[in-house]
């Protein structure tokens, strides 16, 4: 069902249109946030991410550029101010910054907030300096250890020398640079606070981040799930943790590393639900709008954007499928079932 009231322009105290309505859900959650994964594929090929023989989409079935382009334009509109492109590795997807480039005038006009990025850093040496002078000031990368042979393990094939370039490559050009470490039990759990140590030497934030139940792969999730409260418990033996009031209506929870003077952030999608704040949306990079990662029901944008040049045609799209956004998750990780959700992370987009 449409409500009719999103569809309805503002009006001004004086009755003047202000603008398309903003997006807002059925349980009054402003949707002011676009995920957007650019492409499935990666140059790396973490264990808990994908199998080791992914088979990737065929190219015919991404969005082109030029329609991630316009429908980011029809998100914008109707007040998403942030937007944070992924993937899968969204730096190999050929001729990215040509998006980047496109999506960096909403920035000059002020409709957008903040153009950000996730990225295993692996072409970051690259694309530092264009993506800092186009308006890009914080990124996200991801990296599970500092030892380059686990690193290897880990990604099946990376080399942990540049990615640790490419971090310096953002900080040189003046990016803000987040580490994201997915925590491991048998792999890295041992290794976590010395990261946070170093991470925060070198002025970056650190989150952690619970492996979640997404896509198939060759091992169990239950082996490689750390509660992190387990690990926050752990931390707490050499660091005092201090709470934190930031919430950016994303499932971070966040403390201060006393010791450090760092922020530490907790994704904890399995021990604590973080819904009720939930201001964001996903798109995959073929154009399927998912209200929630953790459920099914996705709008299918690729079918309207083809099907029509008429964005207000599109926008009547989006404010349906906003409609239809469920008020929560239910991950489940438990000992071999297949997975919670069908989808890798690649696919919608971490
Ligand atoms: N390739 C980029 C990267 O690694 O940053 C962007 C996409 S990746 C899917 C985004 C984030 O999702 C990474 O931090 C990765 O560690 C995380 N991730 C992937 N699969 C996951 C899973 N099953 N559970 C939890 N986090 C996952
Ligand atoms: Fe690639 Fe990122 Fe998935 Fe690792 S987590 S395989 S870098 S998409």
């Amino acid at each position: 069902m449409l409500d009719d009231s999103s569809l309805t322009p503002q009006t001004s105290a004086l009755g003047a249109p202000t603008g398309p309505a903003p997006l807002i859900d059925p349980f009054q959650r402003a949707i002011s946030y676009l995920r957007i994964s650019v492409t499935d594929r990666c140059d790396l090929r973490c264990a808990y991410c994908m199998s080791e023989h992914m088979q990737f989409l065929p190219k015919r079935d991404l969005l082109t550029l030029e329609e991630l382009d316009r429908l980011c334009g029809v998100f914008i509109a109707r007040g998403v101010r942030k937007l944070r492109i992924t993937g899968g590795e969204p730096l190999v997807r050929r001729d990215i910054m040509h998006l980047f480039r496109r999506l960096s005038r909403h920035l000059d006009s002020g409709a957008l907030e903040e153009l950000t990025l996730t990225t295993n850093g692996t072409q970051l040496t690259r694309y530092a300096d264009e993506l800092a002078s186009l308006g890009v000031r914080r990124i996200n990368v991801s990296l599970d250890t500092l030892d380059p042979d686990k690193f290897h393990e880990i990604t099946r094939r990376g080399d942990l020398k540049v990615v640790l370039d490419g971090i310096a490559a953002a900080r040189a050009a003046g990016m803000k640079v987040k580490i994201n470490a997915v925590a491991l039990r048998d792999v890295n759990a041992d290794e976590i606070p010395d990261m946070i140590a170093w991470a925060h030497g070198l002025g970056m934030d650190m989150t952690l981040i619970e492996v979640m139940p997404l896509g198939e792969i060759e091992a169990d999730r239950t082996d490689q799930f750390l509660p992190l409260s387990v690990a926050r418990q752990r931390l707490e033996t050499r660091y005092t943790l201090t709470p934190l009031p930031d919430r950016t209506g994303g499932p971070a929870r966040y403390v201060r590393v006393e010791e450090t003077g760092g922020k530490l952030g907790f994704i904890t999608p399995l021990t604590h639900n973080f819904c009720e704040s939930c201001n964001r949306v996903r798109l995959t990079c073929t154009g399927q709008l998912y209200m929630c990662l953790g459920q099914e029901d996705s709008a299918d944008l690729r079918a309207v954007l083809r099907a029509s040049q008429d964005d207000a045609v599109l926008a009547q799209a989006v404010v349906e499928a906003i409609t239809r956004k469920p008020k929560g998750h239910d991950f489940v990780i438990e000992r071999q079932r297949p997975a919670a959700v069908p989808r890798h992370m690649s696919v919608t987009g971490g």
